[in-house]
Parts: structure tokens; C-alpha cells; sequence
């Protein structure tokens, strides 16, 4: 009889144990404004959460879970977290508690397997209001009062966190390499007289596709540089490509900002587009778009060019495609595929530092040979032109020798009038100013 009653309980067990969810890990990731924290599951799970302050925690219940190894603590630095404790409720449930250096704002959501990974239960923690942004952002009215101003490239790393992007053969995943190829554009673009890079991402954490065209709007870019690696099944593909918006990425788009226009103090080219009437809002829109499309074939074609010199390009010439990341109405973009990481030869090139180099040397380039040859009106690098140019046609212009230099000296962008020699074209994300 004792027998068959301890039966009936290693049954009952094994029963609960099977119906039971296994967390196999936790894994964090910092982001400038926000951190992620992602429980690796077996399956979906149904989670509850809620705060705690006096001291302040957050409190995680995971229903018929169990843990199937110790999870790792956050790290010292870690801005919100101070610790992860666990502990088993009602025999079957699992609890956690995160111990918190400052209130949070969470966010929770369940992911489905995909790029590698399996079922993952994220919770995103933000600064709560109220605190402190860790962030100061630029305000327009700050970046045009000490005069002159440099060109702004935005620099977006494509993937990072839990998007891994596409996956080599040999394990290289996408969003290392174009963080690292970012970084390095980043920093020749900073070496640049009249120029400034702007990292959209800067460390391995995710951000959305809108967020990153908002990032580069907050910092007014001038331009909007996605860096990604293509992959294929046929391994041999290979080379770099470089994408614009097609027109119908651009019309799809369209109709978005104009239904969205009510709710949204976004400006397009520096206009409001929520106290005009549709048709005026259209045309405006429209006028934005077609400006920013133009320039942005023009230095995409340039970036493709430059590219075609250092390896391969796939395909002859820049493509269109109906990226969302490419869809900013007054920010000129572009994307690039800097090569195929499924082609193991070109796995191997992009993981090596010389070739990251080079790639980042070809679209500087490129994006130098765009903006020296239409300087946005407003801009250092357009007075600096300008001067050159004076001075090589014998103007009382500064000469090369007592030029002021950049960022000391403010030049007057208007001293000097539009004569038959000054080519600048009007910066494309104002075509409707004034
Ligand atoms: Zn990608």
C-alpha cells in the first residue's frame, strides 16, 4: 500500500514537473534610456507584475515556473537594478524580485522564438517620471544660437540586443559588425572639419525602427546613415549595396504623417503641418519628400561609388526599397549593406578590422564628396566653402592663411551675397522655407 501511494506521488510530481515552464536564463541590456532584462523560457509563460517602494522593487510572478539554473546578477553598473532574488511560490509558481537603485516605468511583453533564440519574456524598465533624463538633448534653439553650425550625420548600427540581425556561418552576427563599422564612420565623420556624428545606437541593445528615425530628427541630421550585412540561402552572393525609398515607401508614408498630423507636434522641415488644410499639408509634405528623395539618390550614389572601389557591389547601381528606417519626410537616407554575411569570404572581411576601415573610408567619402558639393546653407562647412572659393578667385574673402578658424570666428553666411560662383543648392529639408 505504501507502495503504491508513493507511486501515485512521484506520478503527481513528475505530472506538475512536466506542466511546469523552465526559465533558463536572464540576460540585460543598457540602453541610454531605458534597460532590458530578458528571461529565456521554454515556452510562453503568463507573468504579473508590480511595484514596490520603501525600498523600491519589482515584483515578477511567473505562473507553473521553475528555474533550471541560478540566474546571473545585474552588473555594479547597472543604472536601475541592484540585484535579482527568486523564490518558489505556492510550490509550482516563481517569483522575482528585482531590487531597484530608483523607481521605474516598466514595460512587459512576450517574444516568440526567432534569430537564434527561443521563447524570451522581456520587460523593459525606464526612468520614471519626475527623474532626472540621463540624457540632455539638444533643442533647436540651442544648436542654432551659437551661429554657424556643423552637419549633422546621423549613424544608425542596424539591429543590437535581442535582434541579432542576419547570422555568418561561422557565428558573426550582424549587429556587431555594423555597430563596429558605425563606430568607426562616426569617428572619421567627427575628424571632419564642419561635420558631426551622431551614433543612433552606441552599445548592443535594441532600438526600434521609428525610434532610431526620431533619434536623428531630435539631433535636426542632415543626413541618416543605416549600416547593415545582407544575407542570402545561395551562400555565394556577395558585394555591397546601397538602398534609398522607393516612391511608394514614400506615399505609404505620406498618408501616415497626414492622418497622424492632429495628434503629433512633429515638424516637417522645420514646418507644422497640423494647422494647414490637407491639400496644403499634402503638397508641403509631398514638396519635403521630393527634395529629400533627390538628395538622398545623390549621395547615395556617391556612398555607391566609393563602395564599388574598395570590393564588390551587388547589383550596378543604387536601389529603392521601402525601408522603414529610410522614411523620415525631411531627413535624406540611406541604407547600406555593406556586404553578405552568409558568404563566409565576406564573414571573414567584415570581422576584420582593416576592411572595417576601409568600408567606413568609402562612405566618408562619399557623404564628403555630397556635402562639399551642396554645403547645407547654415552650416560651418558652407562658410569654410565658401572661403576657399574666395580666396581662389582673388576675393577679399579670408584666404586660406587668416581664415578664421572653424568654430572660433563666426562667418556670416549671407556676407556675401549669391554671386555667379556660390553653387550651394538650398538644404533639402527646408524646400519651403521663407
Ligand atoms: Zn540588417
Amino acid at each position: 500500500m505504501r507502495i503504491i501511494i508513493g507511486l501515485t506521488l512521484l506520478v503527481f510530481s513528475l505530472a506538475a514537473e512536466a506542466a511546469q515552464v523552465a526559465v533558463h536564463a536572464v540576460r540585460y541590456w543598457t540602453a541610454p534610456d531605458h534597460i532590458r532584462l530578458v528571461l529565456d523560457t521554454a515556452g510562453p509563460v503568463v507573468h504579473n507584475l508590480f511595484s514596490l517602494d520603501n525600498p523600491n522593487r519589482l515584483v515578477i510572478d511567473l505562473e507553473n515556473v521553475r528555474l533550471d539554473s541560478r540566474l546571473s546578477d545585474p552588473t555594479v553598473s547597472n543604472p536601475y537594478l541592484k540585484g535579482l532574488r527568486s523564490g518558489v511560490q505556492n510550490g509550482k509558481d516563481l517569483r522575482l524580485v528585482l531590487d531597484l537603485k530608483q523607481p521605474v516605468r516598466p514595460k512587459s511583453y512576450v517574444l516568440p522564438p526567432s534569430g537564434g533564440y527561443g521563447h524570451r519574456l522581456v520587460f523593459d524598465l525606464f526612468e520614471s517620471q519626475g527623474g532626472q533624463p540621463r540624457q540632455p538633448v539638444v533643442t533647436v534653439e540651442q544648436s542654432i544660437k551659437g551661429g554657424l553650425r556643423d552637419v549633422v550625420i546621423a549613424v544608425d548600427a542596424g539591429h543590437g540586443g535581442e535582434d541579432p540581425g542576419a547570422l555568418g556561418t561561422r557565428g558573426v552576427k550582424e549587429k556587431d559588425v555594423t555597430l563596429a563599422i558605425a563606430r568607426r564612420l562616426a569617428d572619421r565623420i567627427n575628424r571632419e572639419p564642419g561635420m558631426k556624428a551622431v551614433l543612433v545606437r552606441d552599445g548592443d541593445y535594441f532600438i526600434p525602427l521609428r525610434k532610431r528615425m526620431s533619434i536623428a530628427r531630435k539631433h535636426h541630421a542632415d543626413l541618416f546613415v543605416s549600416i547593415h550585412a545582407d544575407a542570402f540561402q545561395d551562400k555565394r552572393a556577395r558585394g555591397s549595396s546601397v538602398f534609398t525609398l522607393s516612391r511608394k515607401g514614400a506615399s505609404s508614408e505620406a498618408a501616415r504623417w497626414l492622418a497622424e498630423r492632429e495628434n503629433s507636434a512633429d515638424l516637417v522641415g522645420g514646418v507644422s503641418l497640423d494647422n494647414k488644410d490637407d491639400v496644403l499639408a499634402s503638397v508641403l509634405l509631398d514638396l519635403s519628400q521630393t527634395a529629400t528623395i533627390q538628395a538622398s539618390n545623390d549621395v547615395a550614389h556617391q556612398v555607391f561609388g566609393e563602395l564599388s572601389r574598395v570590393g564588390n557591389t551587388h547589383g550596378s547601381r543604387v536601389q529603392q526599397a521601402g525601408f522603414m528606417v529610410l522614411k523620415a519626410p525631411d531627413i535624406p537616407s540611406l541604407l547600406v549593406e555593406t556586404a553578405f554575411i552568409s558568404n563566409p569570404d565576406e564573414e571573414r572581411k567584415l570581422v576584420d578590422s582593416t576592411h572595417q576601415g576601409r568600408i567606413a573610408g568609402a562612405l566618408m567619402n562619399g557623404i564628403r564628396d555630397y556635402f562639399h558639393a551642396s554645403p547645407p546653407i547654415d552650416t560651418k562647412l558652407a562658410a569654410m566653402l565658401r572661403g576657399k572659393r574666395q580666396a581662389a578667385t582673388g576675393g577679399n574673402y579670408p584666404t586660406e592663411s587668416n581664415e578664421p578658424r572653424l568654430g572660433q570666428t563666426e562667418v556670416d553666411p549671407s556676407a556675401n551675397g549669391r554671386q555667379g560662383q556660390v553653387t550651394e543648392r538650398e538644404k533639402p529639408r527646408f524646400p519651403f522655407d521663407g
